[in-house]
């Protein structure tokens, strides 16, 4: 089902689907590619495409081993693509998915990589805005680096502020997932390059735990404890790698450090790290042997979940998972209402579980955030609003520039 994308590029098999589109396996003049073929509803999006072509200049002359390259950006009838250098391998949340925990020497050497792909990306004046493990591919043909961790580079760059522009009422309704989204964002401030470090301490938590620091549970309780609550130590973590950690995830962008010192903070450790398993991590919280089939029992019968977890919809179970790596469901009308279906957990396919979520037993699933006005709402409940509504001011002042978003 070979498939002609401009005059230059044919899509030949589906390589994967993501949020913004499909991404194929391609051949080019100069070989094999990646082409992402963008959703018709966004390809058909004028706006959209405009801002696309704006970018192309600064996508294209991000050149870095571990960011994947953007060849060429295709505006042809109907298609819109991106076409990216291909990667063989597979991305972070496979890996995580199959390990759920990863040796530190070997999350850290990840870790590394991405910290140099944003470094050269922040220099260039790109916040990436979208850092999480959907987003690191893993380059298997590549050299094994520490840890037996193959080089990681970071995708979709600026795809999340094209998706995510302001104006564009249908930005409502598709948005990542919170886990990993920085405090200011959350309190409605523009986007900048510290917003990339926070998500990749993030991730890299992630990598060494099992789980995310603020995930779990409904929407706006992971959003809150962005801005609120502190981050729970990892028994048996070196404490310098900690310290890094702490660091990155604080609250006031300006106390992170830069991508390129922490690479080379990161770097530093990694001898240090050699050979240390993964790190033995409780479960963030028990989960009870049986499962009630009414979600709604969940807040009865959970023991001490964590602090101050409140439930921001009437009837829901508070912070009742903290399966929301990857994605989540907007409560329905009936449970903004207050309905007895207040969960915003949905079942994942049988025989499918997410090993690499803290609280999986109960087999939820990959699930897509859908926000729409029920979002909203809820969003205006812990003071966001204006971010999901409007997506925000992406643009920083272009006095700023190498904390601003690309611009051309
Ligand atoms: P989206 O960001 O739109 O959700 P992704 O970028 O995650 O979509 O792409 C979906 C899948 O396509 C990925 O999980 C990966 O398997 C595959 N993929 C994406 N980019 C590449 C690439 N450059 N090389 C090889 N495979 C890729
Ligand atoms: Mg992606």
């Amino acid at each position: 089902m070979a498939r002609k994308i401009g005059s230059r590029y044919t899509a030949n098999q589906i390589l994967g689907r993501g949020s913004a589109g499909t991404v194929w396996l391609g051949e080019g003049p100069e070989g094999p590619v990646a082409i992402k073929l963008l959703r018709e509803d966004l390809a058909c999006d004028q706006e959209l495409v405009n801002r696309f072509v704006q970018e192309r200049t600064a996508l294209l002359g991000l050149e870095h081993r571990n960011v994947v390259g953007v060849r060429d950006l295709v505006v042809d009838g109907n298609d819109l693509a991106l076409v990216m250098d291909l990667v063989r391998g597979t991305d972070l949340r496979t890996r995580l998915e199959r390990e759920r925990r990863l040796a530190p020497e070997a999350a850290v050497a990840i870790a590394a990589d991405v910290a140099e792909g944003l470094a050269a990306a922040h220099a260039a004046g790109i916040v990436h805005r979208d850092v999480k493990p959907e987003n690191v591919l893993l380059d298997m043909q590549g050299p094994l680096g520490p840890g037996g961790a193959h080089p990681a580079l970071l995708t979709d760059f600026g795809v999340a502020k094209l998706i995510d522009a302001p104006r564009r009422p249908r930005a409502t309704k598709i948005i990542g997932t919170p886990d990993y989204l920085a405090p200011e964002i959350v309190e409605g401030l523009p986007p900048r390059a510290a917003v990339d470090i926070y998500a990749l301490a993030t991730v890299l938590y992630e990598m060494l735990a099992g789980f995310t620091p603020f995930g779990g549970g409904h929407p706006g309780a992971v959003l809150r404890r962005h801005v609120t609550e502190t981050v729970v130590p990892l028994p048996g973590i070196p404490e310098e790698l900690w310290q890094l950690v702490v660091q990155c995830l604080a609250k006031g962008p300006a106390s992170r450090l830069r991508a390129s010192e922490l690479a080379a903070r990161l770097r530093e450790l990694l001898p240090a790290l050699a050979g240390i398993p993964p790190l033995d991590v409780d479960e963030p919280e028990a989960e009870p042997a049986s499962e009630p089939q009414e979600a709604g029992a969940q807040e009865a019968r959970r023991p001490a979940v964590r602090r101050g977890a409140v439930s921001l919809v009437p009837g829901a179970a508070p912070d009742s998972n903290r399966d929301t790596h990857t994605s989540m469901r907007v409560p329905g009308a009936d449970e903004l209402a207050g309905g007895a279906r207040g969960t915003a957990r949905v079942p994942r396919a049988a025989g499918a579980p997410r090993p690499g979520s803290a609280r999986h037993r109960t087999g939820s699933g990959r699930r897509k955030v859908l926000l729409g006005a029920g979002i909203a709402v809820l969003a205006a409940a812990v003071g966001v609003g204006t971010w999901l509504t409007t997506s925000g001011e992406p643009e920083a002042p272009p006095s700023h520039g190498t904390h601003s978003s690309a611009t051309p």
